[in-house]
């Protein structure tokens, strides 16, 4: 904006600031107090930055829509994936990023354990089952990949079952790619005494005891295990059709603008266009006037 550039990556689109790079990941080394790209100043001019971008994320998401309509088959459709640690805000992104957009334009899937259904297939049953219509904007609130996250640390399958994933999550994500689905892979990353605070806030306010779950603080436990498990995710299914991008999540004004502002980067990037008449404007001008 107006205000002189505070570095070198000043600028530069969020897709490339929080684009998780090739090779080992380091859980403990990714910051999650930063605010990479952040255009203001902070919390207090975050609701205003937010709201802007909710504009043009609204046209966008609204051409997107009409594509869809239009031309179903050759639609493309975009999945926002959103994984993260009990409390780093999966929920909040989905109220004040994604509830920017229209909600008609809104395929939201929450992913818990699987039901007795569920388990009788492919872990990627229900997935498919889930992916956005055409012109729709899908939201995974949680995903494919608990498949080898809460199912590797708590052995829910074996090692030899759960180490096959990775590869398979990739051909499978590869393989939407291809068919016209953009991916954006969001984790949220909270830190531990972040975390800490959060669940002790929820016990501190009647208002939010329905969102403490007692079996938060058994993961909690394990949390060097689930650190271990999506490093494993981040690092072997960062690939260039699919690419992970972490959201520094301690703090949430910018954790939500940061996922609006990459979805916003995301439907400026596909090309969008408005669909053409498929009827003859004038004649139907002129039908209008008659009536
Ligand atoms: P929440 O998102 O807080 O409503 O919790 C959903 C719960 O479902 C979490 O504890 C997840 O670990 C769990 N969950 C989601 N997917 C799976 C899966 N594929 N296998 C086992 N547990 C899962
Ligand atoms: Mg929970």
């Amino acid at each position: 904006m107006g205000s002189k550039k505070k570095d070198s990556a000043a600028g530069a689109p969020l897709s490339e600031l929080l684009r998780l790079p090739h090779g080992a990941v380091d859980m403990a080394s990714l910051d999650a107090r930063a605010t990479p790209g952040y255009p203001g100043k902070g919390k207090e001019d975050a609701p205003v930055h937010t709201a802007g971008l909710g504009r043009r994320l609204s046209d966008l998401q609204e051409m997107l829509y009409a594509g869809g309509r239009a031309a179903p088959e050759v639609s493309p459709r975009v999945l926002v994936v959103l994984q993260g640690m009990d409390t780093s805000g999966k929920g909040g992104v989905i109220r004040h990023a994604i509830g920017l957009v229209d909600p008609q334009g809104v395929d939201l899937t929450s992913f818990k354990a699987p039901s007795e259904e569920e388990r009788k297939h492919h872990y990627l049953w229900r997935i498919r089952n889930a992916l956005p219509r055409p012109g729709q904007i899908g939201i995974f609130d949680r995903s494919h990949y608990e498949d080898v996250l809460v199912v590797r640390v708590e052995s829910l399958v074996p090692e030899d079952v759960w180490s096959t994933r990775y590869d398979e999550i990739n051909e499978f994500e590869a393989g939407l790619v291809a068919e016209g689905y953009k991916l954006v892979k969001c984790m949220l990353n909270v830190s531990f005494g972040e975390q800490k605070a959060r669940l002790a806030e929820r016990l501190a306010d009647p208002t939010k005891y329905w969102k403490y779950n007692p079996g938060d603080v058994d993961a909690r436990k394990k949390w060097p295990a689930y650190m271990e498990a999506y490093a494993a995710a981040l690092e072997k299914c960062n690939t260039e059709a699919a690419p992970w991008f972490v959201i520094p999540s301690d703090r949430k004004w910018y954790r939500n603008w940061a996922v609006a502002e990459l979805l916003r980067e995301t439907l400026a990037g596909m090309g969008l266009a408005w669909p053409a008449a498929d009827f003859d404007v004038a004649v139907e001008k002129k039908r209008v006037a008659q009536s």
